[in-house]
């Protein structure tokens, strides 16, 4: 068989990763043949990315999103800068929701492949495709000089080695799952059905007073003709009040208000948000865009809703927007913030 130098690399790097010893290792390499063409493949060579990794907005510290054509499909996949990268990125993918459950089949290829193939690809020969590559992974494994590390074993590619199980959960402990920042429940009478339009898009506002009690009163007061509204208003304190069930819809976004959830921050007009703020509000949108798998673009300023307002203010403006600024000024900003403070974490991945 002919592997690119990088592919050779590849593996060289993957195994002397720590979660490189576990059981499934071989269905892993079997993955990186398939999807890499060993190598060959255009997101390999160009985007490091050996795997066909998809694009989602968990992967941001370790990966940029560029649109590729690939054999497939025409999708978003990461960009890789280094081989390093997509190693942590690989373990970082499966990390995620869909994949929850995996650890359970990490001592074992075959089982890992009956266990992720469905979910990884729709092809649904892809687990047999895998399978079938088992015994050429298990072969460059051994060509690394790390097969005299196993023990015994079976002939499932399962090399039985007595560390895996600890592996797993020192992965597990730092692995990716936002839990939902903590909210105090005060609802608003103003809210409507979605009538089954999905959440794909997060609105972010600021509400040009500084009082959170005062916002929250009116989101519930009669002289509220308009019955306006948001899912969550955030405090310059960092309090988060949410007034609206996320399943339901309310009045804050024009267009877009029975697609997204509206977020309130508040802040007068040249406030931007103060760190308190700022930490709630990006605990808020991480955990929102892993629930509803909303896409980074979707997060959206009021004025982009679209809207005549100088909504949502100077909130941005450490990145880059002010109350002035138009919707595609507001927008660069936001997707900043997005990534140098919202999806910018230490490295989660076992040392
Ligand atoms: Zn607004």
């Amino acid at each position: 068989m002919a592997y690119t130098e990088k592919f050779a690399q590849l593996i060289e790097i993957f195994l002397r990763h720590k979660n490189g010893k576990l059981g499934m290792r071989s269905a892993a390499i079997a993955q990186f043949i398939l999807e890499s063409g060993r190598g060959s493949s255009e997101l390999a060579r160009l985007h490091n990315n050996f795997a066909g990794i998809k694009w989602r907005p968990e992967m941001s510290s370790v990966a940029t999103k560029v649109t590729v054509d690939a054999p497939s499909e025409t999708a978003d996949f990461c960009h890789f800068d280094s081989i390093e990268n997509f190693v942590e990125g690989y373990w970082r993918f499966l990390g995620r929701k869909p994949y929850k459950g995996w650890k359970d089949h990490a001592d074992d290829s075959y089982r890992f492949i009956d266990f992720i193939g469905p979910i990884w690809a729709s092809d649904e020969n892809y687990p047999k495709k895998l399978k079938a590559l088992i015994g050429e992974a298990d072969g460059l494994i051994s060509a690394h000089g790390v097969s005299h590390q196993t023990d015994g074993g079976d002939d499932h590619g399962n090399d039985g080695a007595p560390c895996c199980e600890g592996m797993v959960s020192d992965y597990f402990s730092s692995t990716l799952e936002w839990e939902k920042p903590t909210v105090q429940w005060d609802p608003s009478p103003f809210n409507w059905s979605r009538g089954g339009t999905e959440i794909d898009t997060i609105v972010m506002h600021y509400t040009t007073s500084r009082n959170l009690s005062g916002t929250v009163s009116w989101f519930k007061d009669s002289k509220n003709v308009h019955k306006t509204a948001a899912h969550y208003v955030i405090g310059r304190d960092g309090t988060i009040v949410q007034m609206v069930k996320d399943e339901d819809a309310c009045t804050h976004g024009n267009s877009q208000n029975k697609r997204s959830i509206g977020i309130e921050h508040s802040a007068k007009t040249g406030d931007a948000m103060t760190a308190e703020q700022e930490e709630a509000s990006a605990a808020l949108v991480r955990w929102l865009v892993q629930e509803y798998e909303i896409k980074l673009e979707r997060v959206i300023g009021h004025k982009c809703a679209p809207r005549s307002t100088s909504c949502p203010g100077d909130l941005f403006k450490k990145y880059g927007a002010t109350s002035a600024s138009d919707c595609n000024e507001v927008t660069t900003a936001i997707q900043r913030w997005l990534r140098e403070k919202v999806f910018v974490q230490e490295n989660l991945l076992v040392a």
